[in-house]
C-alpha cells in the first residue's frame, strides 16, 4: 500500500487471526494528517514551525470501541517529519491488527523493538491504544495510572525566539491571562537572549523562567547567560538543554559551577539516555515527553527519574489536547510532577479536538469521562484506502 500523508484519510483493517471474543482486540486503525497553523512562528534555537504538520490516530477495538492518539513529529528537534511517522505507524499498524489493547505494556516494547527511532509514531499508536482500552472499561485515561494527583494544574507558557519587542507583547498578553511561568526559548545569540529576559523582568518582576537554548549554547556561552541572568535578578527556575545532547559533562560542570538546576531533554530520549544523565550527574531536572519517547517510555522514565531523586518536569512538542491530554494523564495519575510546560494547544490558530481536559488560563482542568473524554472531527471524512 502507498501512504499519501496528503491523502484526508487513510484506513487499513484485518480480521485475520483475531480472537472474535476478545473486546478487546484491536480491529482497525485509521490515520488522519492534520495541519494546525500556530498564532506566531514557534521559533527555537535549532528550527522553526509555522503549521503543525501532525496527524491524529483512531484505534477500534472489537466491541466497537475507538480510542485516539496523534504523532507530533518536530522536525530539527527529532528525527522525525510526519512523512516518515506515517510510514512507521502504518507498519506498527499492520503489527497490532488482531491483539489484545489489554496487553498495551507488551505491546509497548514491541513497538519499541520494531520502531526505535520513530517515537512520535509509536506515541500515537500507544495513546490511541490507552484510550480506547479506558474508554471500553469506563474509566478516565489518568486512571490506569493511579490517579494519584488528580486536581488542576498550572502550566508555563513559551515565548519563543523573536525580537524584544515582540517578546514583550506577547508576555503582556500572557502575563494579563494569568500566566506567571515562562519558558523562554533562546540559543541563537546570548546578548539577545539576556535583553529578551532582562525586557521581561523588569515589566512583570513576578514572573518565573524556564529557559531553553535547545542546545544553542557553547559551555562559555551558557556561562555567560547564567551570569548575565544572575546579573539581572530574574527567577531562573532550571536551565534546560543548554549544551549539545551528547555533552553530558559540560551540563554536569554547570550545574556544579553555577549552583544552578540544570535539566536535559535532548539528552535524555530514552530510559537508557536517562540512566546515563544520572551516571554523570549531569542534571536535576528532566523533561520528559510521550512524543520524544513513547508513551510507555515516557512513563518509565518519569518513575525512574522520580526514585532516582530527579525533578520531573512533563512538556511536548507542538501538540494539540490529543497528545497532551495524554501527558496530563500522566502527570495526576503519576503524582510526581512538578512542572507542567504542556502549553502548545493554547499556541495554536484552531482547534481540531472536541471534549477533553480544559484550560482555565494557564490551570489545565481535569476530566471525568472514559479516556482522554474527547472527539477528533477528522474522522468523520475518513477514507478506506486498503484491504
Ligand atoms: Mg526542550
Amino acid at each position: 500500500m502507498v501512504v499519501t500523508v496528503s491523502s484526508p484519510c487513510f484506513q487499513f483493517s484485518s480480521l485475520t487471526g483475531m480472537n472474535a471474543s476478545d473486546s478487546f482486540t484491536i480491529t482497525t486503525i485509521e490515520f488522519c494528517p492534520v495541519d494546525v497553523p500556530l498564532v506566531d512562528p514557534f521559533v527555537v534555537a535549532t528550527s522553526q514551525l509555522h503549521v503543525a504538520q501532525n496527524a491524529f490516530v483512531r484505534v477500534t477495538l472489537n466491541d466497537g470501541t475507538i480510542g485516539y492518539g496523534e504523532i507530533a513529529p518536530f522536525p530539527g528537534i527529532s528525527d522525525e517529519n510526519r512523512e516518515t511517522s506515517l510510514v512507521q505507524a502504518q507498519v506498527l499498524g499492520n503489527h497490532l491488527l488482531g491483539r489484545s489493547a489489554l496487553t498495551y505494556q507488551r505491546l509497548g516494547r514491541e513497538l519499541a523493538e520494531l520502531a526505535p527511532d520513530h517515537p512520535a509514531a509509536r506515541c500515537g499508536v500507544e495513546t490511541a491504544i490507552l484510550d480506547a482500552l479506558t474508554r471500553a472499561t469506563k474509566l478516565p485515561l489518568w486512571a490506569l495510572w493511579g490517579g494519584a494527583d488528580v486536581r488542576p494544574r498550572e502550566t508555563d507558557v513559551t515565548i519563543p525566539i523573536t525580537s524584544v519587542e515582540r517578546t514583550l507583547e506577547l508576555a503582556r498578553t500572557w502575563h494579563d491571562r494569568g500566566f506567571r511561568v515562562f519558558k523562554m526559548k533562546v540559543g541563537h545569540d546570548v546578548d539577545d537572549d539576556i535583553r529578551r529576559l532582562e525586557a521581561i523582568h523588569r515589566q512583570y518582576a513576578d514572573v518565573s523562567f524556564l529557559i531553553d537554548p535547545n542546545q544553542g549554547y557553547t559551555r562559555e556561552e551558557a556561562a555567560c547567560f547564567i551570569q548575565g541572568v544572575t546579573r539581572s535578578g530574574a527567577n531562573m527556575v532550571l536551565l534546560e538543554q543548554p549544551l549539545a545532547r551528547d555533552d553530558l559533562e559540560g551540563h554536569a560542570r554547570l550545574q556544579r559551577d553555577f549552583q544552578v538546576h540544570v535539566a536535559v531533554d535532548e539528552s535524555a530520549r530514552s530510559l537508557n539516555d536517562l540512566k546515563a544523565v544520572i551516571q554523570q550527574r549531569a542534571a536535576n531536572y528532566i523533561n520528559v515527553k510521550i512524543t520524544k519517547s513513547g508513551v510507555l517510555e515516557g512513563m518509565a522514565m518519569a518513575a525512574f527519574a522520580k526514585a532516582s531523586g530527579l525533578h520531573v518536569m512533563i512538556g511536548g512538542m507542538v501538540e494539540t489536547r490529543v497528545a497532551m491530554g495524554c501527558s496530563y494523564g500522566l502527570v495526576m495519575g503519576l503524582g510526581h510532577v512538578d512542572v507542567l510546560d504542556l502549553d502548545t494547544p493554547l499556541l495554536l490558530g484552531t482547534d481540531p479536538v472536541t471534549g477533553g481536559y480544559t484550560y482555565n488560563d494557564a490551570s489545565l482542568q481535569p476530566w471525568d469521562g472514559p479516556g482522554l473524554d474527547l472527539d477528533i472531527p477528522c474522522f468523520q471524512s475518513t477514507v478506506s484506502l486498503s484491504h
